[in-house]
C-alpha cells in the first residue's frame, strides 16, 4: 500500500463579534451551537472511511477563531486527528488566535496539547485604525498576546498585517511593520484589504463612506513591506508572505503547490484524487447532518487534469520560487513552454514574467498584478 501525503485543514466557524471587512464562513458565537459544532466537527473526523493510506504532514485549525473559550474541545478534536490519522512526528500544527480571545491558560494548554505554530490575526499596530476594522482587540493586547504565546513555549508565530486599510496612511503602515520587526515572529503575512460584497464595509464602500487609499499608495505600502522585511533578514516567498529562512508556512505550501487537503468543519474544503468538496457552510445544518449520518457535502467539483494543471500553474506562479517546470511536467505529462507558448510569451513580451526550462516566475514588475498573470492560466 503506497502512502499519500494529504493536510488537514479544521474550520471553526466562530468569532467573538464579526469583523467588518470579513467574509470568511464565521457567526459570532451564541450558546449551545458552538460546542455542538465543535463535537460534530470531532465526530466527522472520527468517522472518516479508511484513513490508513494516508500520512499528515500538516494541520490547520483555521476560522472563525480557534483560540475559543474551552480550548478543550479544540484539543479533543486534534486528539481525534491523531488517533484516526497517521500524523507524522515532525507534522507543522497551527492554530490561528484572536489576541482578543487568549490569555496565557489557552495558549498553554494548546501549545501542550501539541500546537506548534500559532498564526496570530494582529492587523495593525494601531489602536484607531483596528477600531475602525471593527477589531476586537488593541495594539497592546496584541502585544502582550504575543509575549505570552512565547513564554508558553511558540516558537514558531506568524503575525498576520493588512494594509491599504481606510485612512490609513503610509507612516502608519510603516510604524506598524517596525513594531512587527521588532517582535522578531518567524512568519509575517501581509494582505492588501479588500472589499468584499456582503460586508459592512462594502456598504460604506458604496455610500462613499469609506477613504481607502489610492492604488499608488496601495503600492507603495506593498514595495515597502517588501524591502522592510526582506531588509530584516525574511524571505519573501509568497505574493503576500514573509518567512524566516527554514519558517514558510508548509501547510499553505501545500495549497500553493496544489497537493491534497482534507477539510473539516462547517465549509471547510477538501480536495483530493482530482476532486474539491465543500462541507456543509451552516453550523446547524452542519451538526443535523453530522448526528443524521447523512452527507456533509455542499458543492463537490471534478477537476480534469487539464484544469487541475491550470490551477497548479496559477497558484505556483504565487510562490517567488515560482513554477517547478520539470516536476509540473512529470506530474502531469505535458510539455509546458508548448502547453502555455501563447501566455508565456505574451507575459514575457510585457516583462511580468521571468521565464527559464526549469522556472518560470513573476518579476518584481508583475508583482502588483500577480493575480491578473495567474488568471492568464485558468482559462
Ligand atoms: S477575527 Fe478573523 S475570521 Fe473572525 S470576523 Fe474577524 S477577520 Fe473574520
Amino acid at each position: 500500500m503506497s502512502l499519500e501525503r494529504v493536510s488537514i485543514y479544521v474550520h471553526i466557524p466562530f468569532c467573538a463579534r464579526r469583523c467588518a471587512y470579513c467574509d470568511f464562513n464565521t457567526y459570532a458565537w451564541r450558546g449551545g451551537i458552538v460546542r455542538d459544532t465543535l463535537e460534530a466537527i470531532r465526530l466527522s473526523v472520527e468517522n472518516v472511511d479508511e484513513p490508513g493510506d494516508i500520512v499528515v504532514p500538516t494541520i490547520f485549525f483555521g476560522g472563525g477563531t480557534p483560540s475559543f473559550p474551552d480550548p478543550e474541545l479544540i484539543v479533543r478534536i486534534l486528539d481525534a486527528i491523531r488517533s484516526r490519522f497517521r500524523v507524522l512526528p515532525d507534522a507543522e500544527v497551527s492554530v490561528e488566535v484572536n489576541p482578543g480571545t487568549a490569555d496565557r491558560a489557552r495558549y498553554s494548554l494548546l501549545r501542550q496539547a501539541g500546537f506548534n505554530r500559532l498564526s496570530m490575526g494582529v492587523q495593525a499596530f494601531d489602536d484607531r485604525l483596528l477600531k475602525a476594522l471593527g477589531r476586537i482587540h488593541t495594539a497592546n493586547e496584541a502585544l502582550r498576546a504575543y509575549e505570552t504565546a512565547r513564554q508558553v513555549g511558540f516558537e514558531n508565530i506568524n503575525i498576520d498585517l493588512m494594509f491599504a486599510l481606510p485612512d490609513q496612511n503610509i507612516q502608519q503602515w510603516q510604524k506598524t511593520l517596525r513594531t512587527a520587526v521588532s517582535l522578531q515572529p518567524e512568519h509575517i503575512s501581509c494582505y492588501a484589504l479588500t472589499v468584499e460584497p456582503g460586508t459592512p464595509f462594502f456598504r460604506m464602500h458604496q455610500e462613499g463612506l469609506l477613504n481607502l487609499p489610492d492604488e499608488e499608495t496601495d503600492l507603495r505600502m506593498y514595495r515597502y513591506a517588501i524591502r522592510a522585511l526582506t531588509r530584516a533578514g525574511y524571505e519573501h516567498y509568497e505574493i503576500s508572505n514573509f518567512a524566516r529562512p527554514g519558517y514558510r508556512c508548509r501547510h499553505n505550501m501545500v495549497y500553493w503547490r496544489n497537493e491534497e487537503y482534507l477539510g473539516f468543519g462547517p465549509g471547510a474544503v477538501s480536495y483530493r484524487r482530482g476532486v474539491r468538496w465543500k462541507a456543509i457552510s451552516n453550523p446547524r445544518r452542519f451538526v443535523q447532518a453530522v448526528r443524521n449520518g447523512s452527507s456533509l457535502v455542499e458543492e463537490q467539483e471534478c477537476l480534469d487534469a487539464n484544469a487541475s494543471l491550470g490551477e497548479t500553474i496559477m497558484l505556483m506562479l504565487r510562490l517567488r520560487d515560482g513554477v517547478d517546470v520539470p516536476a509540473v511536467e512529470a506530474r502531469y505529462g505535458v510539455r509546458l513552454a508548448e502547453r502555455y507558448a501563447r501566455q508565456i510569451g505574451k507575459l514575457q513580451r510585457l516583462r511580468l514574467l521571468e521565464v527559464t526550462p526549469d522556472r518560470w516566475r513573476i518579476t518584481a514588475k508583475g508583482l502588483p498584478v500577480a493575480n491578473s498573470i495567474c488568471a492568464e492560466f485558468l482559462a
